[in-house]
């Protein structure tokens, strides 16, 4: 049986990234990395620490170069409903950033994850076959590929999505739900600049997301019904264009869908735990979030990153005890804090009943009128935890490389 340090299964963006930050530890890496079904249409608002995360990998100016700033996120209440919130507009300045994050292609971050992994091919394995069998023990673990070849390893990592083989070999329970929505996702150009705001309008079936890509371009993420969902999907491209424009009020003039109308039923999950026998689970293995709040790929990257930080402390034996406990103390209470968040986010927006329309009309009011609750909101969405630290400085400085400069020092 070949032998290797650790297996990722997954070849994902929350695998490819783990692989590769182990690999640059010194692990000697298997990634399991069948190929795709379909491109992922979606885009990812990273944020914070996933961005140091990627920075540490080596993909700081890639990812610049091929996403977009994200300088001002605006909330419209587009509920038409009774009680409603003002627009509320958080921008980056301040908090002293000048940016929140960066928004890029999945396609075009996996392509660049993809690349960064051939750079390392001493240290890192790809093997393109699925995996069919794992087994685990105190002295260590095997994966068995769907062709018979099997590796012997100290720890399986499964970043293997929300099906996760390694998850169920693990015995590790799941808790799932489905929401009564689904998201239509796709790219549109339009006839206004987007100057770095993305918009999100809070509807009675979901919110509707605008994020700016480079240039006149931006994603979309339209939560609706599923019904709805399916019409669009069977709408004419103009048709679908201008239904776009008019949901949007027109803020960024004519739009042109450019790119394949993907959709997505939502839905969520919540792993009992983190990992296992020799066994820890990264990204959608572990939680899937519905999109709002652009949450769970920098979740799967946090995960990443602390998960390659756990191991790296206990080297002579990366699966044990220790360094699973390390690694789940470190990511607990940052996924279930941000699963009940976004669930109850949700959930108030579907909601008819009149209290929970107040409470969120409230708590937006609030947002838009107290500057110290508009600064500790956006730190924490940035970076949990450090809504209380205090950030203007801090985050620069976790980002690592300072590629998101401050306001005095803005990049461009
Ligand atoms: C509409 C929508 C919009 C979103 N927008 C955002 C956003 O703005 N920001 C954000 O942070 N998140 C967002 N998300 C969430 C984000 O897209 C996911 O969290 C992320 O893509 C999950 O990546 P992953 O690598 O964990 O899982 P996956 O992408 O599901 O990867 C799992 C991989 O495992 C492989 N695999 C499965 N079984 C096996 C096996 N037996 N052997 C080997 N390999 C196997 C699969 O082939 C796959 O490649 C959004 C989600 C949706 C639905």
């Amino acid at each position: 049986m070949t032998r290797r340090d650790i297996a990722v299964v997954g070849g994902g963006l929350s695998g490819y990234a783990t692989a590769i930050g182990l690999a640059l530890e010194g692990f000697d890496t298997l990634l399991v990395a069948p190929q795709a079904e379909r491109t992922d249409g979606r885009s990812t608002a990273l944020i914070g620490e996933s961005i140091a995360f990627l920075a540490r990998l080596g993909l700081a100016e890639a990812i610049e170069a091929k996403g977009e700033r994200l300088a001002t996120m605006r909330i419209v209440d587009d509920t038409g409903r009774l009680l409603r919130a003002p627009t509320t507009e958080f921008k980056a300045a301040e908090v002293g950033l000048f940016a929140f994050g960066i928004n890029i292609l999945n396609a075009d971050l996996l392509t660049l994850l993809k690349e960064r992994a051939g750079t390392l091919s001493d240290r890192l394995t790809i093997e393109t076959e699925p995996v069919r069998d794992i087994s685990a023990d105190a002295d260590g673990a095997s994966v068995t590929l769907a062709d018979g070849r099997a590796f012997r390893v100290d720890l399986i990592v499964g970043a293997d999505g929300r099906n996760s083989i390694v998850r169920r070999y693990s015995g590790i329970a799941l808790r799932d739900w489905t929401y009564p929505q689904s998201a239509i996702v796709l790219n549109f150009s339009h006839a206004q600049p987007h100057d770095r705001i993305s918009t999100e309008f809070h509807t009675p079936n979901g919110p509707f997301t605008q994020v700016p890509l480079p240039g006149r371009n931006s994603s979309l993420v339209w939560v609706d019904t599923p019904d709805a969902a399916a019409n669009a999907k069977d709408l004419r491209t103009e048709k679908l264009a201008e239904r776009i424009e008019r949901r949007m009020h027109s803020i960024l003039g004519a739009v042109e869908v450019t790119s394949e109308v993907q959709s997505f039923p939502l839905s969520g999950a919540s792993a009992a735990r983190m990992a296992g026998e020799r066994t820890a689970l990264v990204g959608e293995a572990a939680h899937v979030f519905p999109p709002i709040g652009a949450q769970g790929l920098n979740l799967g990257l946090r995960d990443a990153a602390a998960l390659v930080s756990a191991v790296s402390a206990s080297r002579d034996d990366p699966g044990s005890k220790r360094a699973l406990g390390a690694y789940e103390r470190a990511r607990r209470v940052d996924v279930v804090s941000r699963t009940v968040g976004v669930d109850l986010l949700n959930r108030s927006l579907l909601a008819g009943f009149l209290p929970a329309q107040a409470g969120r009309a409230a708590g937006l009011a609030a947002l838009s009128g107290l500057p110290f609750l508009r600064r500790f909101a956006i730190r924490e969405g940035l970076s949990p935890g450090s809504g209380f630290r205090g950030l203007s400085k801090g985050l620069n400085e976790r980002l690592g490389t300072g590629r998101l400069a401050t306001v005095d020092d803005p990049l461009s």
